[in-house]
């Protein structure tokens, strides 16, 4: 996370342990002396910049980076939709399985396939959500299903290091952005980093402790197929994450596993992030391959999407050097609405645009957008709706953001 301290822009992820501590020693020292404001800048695109402060815990002698008041519950909403501070989120992420502890800075996740049930099965989540996908209807994701965790927990990865923001001309560096993240992340009680393989680094780094590959996918070039000689086997080739066109290496997996995963095969996006989850039947063994994840992602930038004409307005955007976000997980709270908006976009002189990509004919999902559309406008945004059909190139209102 980024803070702000009289004027200074502090990237925490940049940071070590040890410099991070130093900071936030000095910086509660100064507030001692006078009133120091330090700022969360999750929201720096919409120019909210939510007030922070460093408390001292006595009792394990640590410094943490707090809500300025945890009483004021406002406060809390003007942190970004994907900011682990806004209280929403941290529920909306509880709600599927997903536990954030501030003082650690740590999400935990029980990915476990295996049915012994252990506690933290039974507290974290066990209802179901219903996940908007571009077939326009909700898909409902039991989530006491690892495979549904995983997606979840793969999305939330990708908020933390804010890879659904896009700012022109910024890298985009995934591999480093989803390992950054995989340090902030434990799963089953381990280290999600100790047991995460990218495509595109060292294939002799994939050992017994590697549980979780994460590649880039093109259906398209490198469609998955049946394996010649045993049929009950699917081939998953991966391309390496920051290098598309790289075939780093394919992964077998059992038909069954392949044929329960999730792979929007219905979207018309072809390219996106494989996940694939391996499991040791007991420790010492080869982890196999026991779930399977395909997240359409635009090419790009990496950012998900739910449908082939998200993909196209999204990759207008970037084209026309917008700077905009792709809420994931959770509505744009900070914006004070309740329902999630495809896109935002940040416009010259602190405007703010909603896009709504509105690619379906049924009455409901209208009725639903009409409601949209006039909550936004309430609120005072400006509100643009793509049926998909009139040419991006010439929507003036659109590219004069
Ligand atoms: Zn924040």
């Amino acid at each position: 996370m980024k803070l702000k301290c009289k004027d200074v822009i502090y990237d925490l992820s940049k940071l070590t342990e040890e410099a991070r501590t130093k900071q936030f020693a000095i910086w509660h020292q100064m507030n001692k002396k006078e009133k120091l404001e330090i700022f969360c800048c999750c929201n720096e695109m919409a120019n909210i910049y939510p007030p922070m402060h460093v408390r001292y815990l006595s009792q394990t002698d640590k410094y943490i980076i707090a809500n300025h008041s945890l009483k004021q519950e406002d406060d809390r909403e003007l942190h970004d939709s994907s900011c682990p501070y806004n209280i929403t989120y941290r529920k909306t992420i509880k709600n599927i399985g997903i536990n954030y502890d501030e003082e650690k800075d740590m999400f935990s996740v029980n990915l476990s396939t295996q049915r012994d049930r252990d506690t933290s099965i039974s507290e974290s989540g066990t209802t179901s959500s219903g996940y908007r996908t571009g077939s326009g209807a909700k898909r409902n994701l039991p989530l006491n299903e690892p495979v549904n965790r995983l997606y979840y927990l793969f999305l939330t990865m990708l908020e933390y290091r804010r890879v659904e923001v896009y700012h022109p001309g910024g890298s985009r560096n995934l591999k480093g952005r989803i390992w950054n993240a995989a340090e902030h992340v434990q799963v089953n009680r381990k280290l999600l980093k100790d047991m995460l393989y990218i495509a595109g680094t060292d294939e002799r780094k994939i050992n017994k402790k590697i549980q979780l590959v994460v590649g880039w996918g093109n259906k398209g070039t490198h469609e998955p197929y049946p394996d010649k000689e045993r049929s009950h086997l699917m081939r998953i080739p991966l391309l390496a994450l920051d290098k598309t066109d790289h075939l780093s290496l394919e992964v077998t997996v059992s038909k069954a596993v392949y044929d329960k995963g999730i792979l929007f095969d219905h979207l018309d996006v072809e390219t996106g992030y494989w996940l694939i989850w391996k499991e040791a039947k007991s420790p010492g063994d080869w982890p196999k391959e026991k779930e399977i994840v395909f997240v359409p992602a635009d090419e790009k930038t990496g950012i998900p999407v739910e449908s082939g004409l998200e993909l196209k307005m999204l990759a207008h955007l970037v084209q026309k050097q917008k700077s905009f976000k792709k809420p994931l997980t959770q509505n744009v709270i900070e914006l004070d609405l309740d329902l999630r908006p495809d896109m935002v976009v940040y416009g010259e002189n602190d405007k703010i645009a909603i896009i709504e990509v509105a690619g379906f004919e049924e009455d409901a999902y209208r009725e639903k957008l009409e409601s949209k559309r006039k909550k936004y406008l309430e609120k005072g945004y400006q509100y643009l709706q793509w049926e998909g059909k009139e040419s991006l190139e010439d929507w003036n209102e659109l590219n004069n953001l």
